[in-house]
């Protein structure tokens, strides 16, 4: 499972001071990548450069024909590639085959978008002028991804990307850098030219930074904590780039009163410790009414109790690991601060797991359930990024909204309830980038827009229509056939009375 960088078609092994690649739920080492650096960023964005041109006057339709031929190949490799995002980053086999499939419905969807890409026609102001809009491509766009989608989140920024005739360099997650290789390799395999897309591995100061700061690098899109995306903005704004992230977030499910119950504990336990709790989206925060807190509560702790830990490439696993030992230090650290600073109950969880004996190596946690926590604890507030949720007792659901709008973060917000108008009113009061009404917080599709609001993003969107529009320039253009001069504002007739 060695990772390669890619650039101008070429592929480069890892030299001596390779980054290993870990087995989270073995701590043993399953390959190497190599560790880039500014050289390889600038000779990645030169690649990129020298093939921005005839990829540009390369048709959409025929660009989407490349994407068409990925999805195919993603589908024919899906198994190796879920296999190498088990062993990388410790997702189950299910969620691996997941994060594939999102490839694959990303390259499908983006081929579709070859033959549309659309712009606007609207009428003129003035006689025999016709008013539309262009799409053209930016040019290089670095793309800077995370461990938790090691496929779907290079599919979702870079085949937009490629689609509306960018070409990229991107500059995959060091814990990550073999399911990215395996994703370039497919690209390969689908026809992409050389140069289009190039893959450049290292860590984030030595190999992100200089991306970020390149002078030749117009557009840059970021997903990974709030931390990195601040780091990144400072740099990339000297040049004014044209720049999105996506941060991190502390979602939370609203459960009221009228809530099947059964329902709810298996909504919230998917969405707390899929990915063991290890997603954007996850679910870190249920809010509850207060007549039916007990009972929620004694549902989940059942339920998490029952789900099964181990590797995520055994079927019987629900619950992976940790994806490297910081991060259950931190989860750790998060779980002391619950019980001693904040004062919250811990109802279940809270310790290191051992699964089995192949695993001991791994770095596992027990699924964690805080209970009576108060909306201004750090537990509440901050985002762990592991199987940890706190539930919060609300009086009623203007409370619940309050209490849901009162974090720094904005993006994936759920409401479980049988009760219509409640769950509308709550669709429109939720200050978030996404909203699933009777259901838990994950389970984004591709055709639709996905990203959050305040600390989890700075306003665009990826993946759906917004995709396109981050990576192309819309150009407007005026077609005058009067035959004369026509001035816009001044020339158009007017009611004889106005003094304009
Ligand atoms: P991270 O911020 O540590 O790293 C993300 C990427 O940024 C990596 O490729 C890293 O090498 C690079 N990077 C780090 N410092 C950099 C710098 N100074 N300049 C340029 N690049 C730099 O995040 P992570 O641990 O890989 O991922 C987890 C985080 O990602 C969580 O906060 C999670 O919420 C977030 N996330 C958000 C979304 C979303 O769509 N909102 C989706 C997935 C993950």
């Amino acid at each position: 499972m060695d990772a390669r960088h890619w650039i101008g078609g070429e592929w480069i092994d890892a030299g001596a001071d390779a980054l290993p690649l870990i087995d989270p739920a073995t701590g043993r080492t399953v390959g190497r990548a190599p560790r880039g650096g500014a050289a390889e960023v600038d000779a990645a964005v030169e690649a990129a450069r020298r093939a921005l041109e005839p990829w540009a006057a390369t048709p959409a339709p025929r660009r989407a024909e490349v994407l068409l031929r990925l999805a195919r190949v993603l589908a024919e490799r899906k198994d190796e590639l879920a296999h190498a995002v088990t062993h990388e980053m410790g997702k189950v086999r299910l969620e691996a085959r997941g994060d594939v499939q999102e490839a694959i419905d990303m390259a499908a969807y983006m081929a579709g978008e070859g033959r549309r890409l659309y712009g606007h026609t609207t009428p003129s102001e003035l006689p025999d002028k016709l008013c539309f809009t262009l799409r053209e491509p930016v040019g290089v766009c670095g793309l800077i991804t995370p461990w938790n989608f090691p496929v779907a989140i290079p599919a979702w920024k870079s085949l937009p990307a490629l689609v509306c005739g960018n070409t990229v360099v991107l500059k995959a997650s060091e814990e990550t850098g073999y399911s990215a290789t395996l994703y370039a390799r497919c690209l390969e395999e689908a026809g992409l030219p050389p140069g289009v897309l190039n893959l450049v591995h290292g860590t984030g100061e030595e190999a992100g930074d200089p991306l970020v700061r390149h002078p030749h690098v117009p557009a840059i899109s970021l997903t990974g904590s709030l931390a990195t995306g601040q780091t990144v903005a400072r740099h990339a704004a000297p040049q004014l780039k044209r720049l999105h992230v996506e941060l991190g977030g502390k979602n939370a499910i609203l459960v009221l009163a009228d809530a099947d119950l059964d329902f709810a504990a298996q909504a919230i336990l998917w969405s707390a410790f899929g990915t063991s709790g290890q997603r954007c989206t996850a679910a870190s925060r249920i809010l509850v009414e207060a007549p039916v807190y007990e009972a929620l509560a004694a549902r989940l702790v059942a339920g998490a109790r029952r789900l099964r830990l181990g590797h995520g490439w055994s079927d019987a696993v629900e619950v992976g690991p940790l994806v490297r030992p910081a991060a259950r230090e931190k989860v750790e650290r998060y779980v002391r601060i619950g019980v001693e600073e904040d004062g919250a109950r811990l109802l279940t969880g809270g310790r290191r797991a051992h699964p089995s004996p192949e695993t001991a190596g791994g770095w596992f946690f027990e699924p964690t359930i805080f209970g009576e926590a108060r909306p201004d604890m750090r537990i509440a507030q901050e985002e762990i990024f592991g199987p940890v949720t706190a539930l919060l007792r609300v009086r009623d659901l203007d409370e619940a909204l309050a209490v849901h709008n009162g974090t720094p973060f904005g993006l994936s917000g759920a409401v479980i309830t049988r009760d219509l108008a409640r769950a509308m009113k709550a669709m429109r009061a939720m200050k978030a980038g996404i909203v699933y009404l009777h259901n838990g917080t994950i389970g984004a599709e591709v055709h639709l827009p996905f990203g959050g609001v305040k600390g989890t993003g700075n306003g665009h969107r990826e993946a759906g229509i917004a995709g396109i529009d981050f990576y192309s320039e819309l150009k407007t253009v005026y077609v005058d056939y009067s035959g004369g001069l026509q001035r816009a504002q001044i020339d158009t007739p007017r009611d004889p009375d106005d003094p304009r």
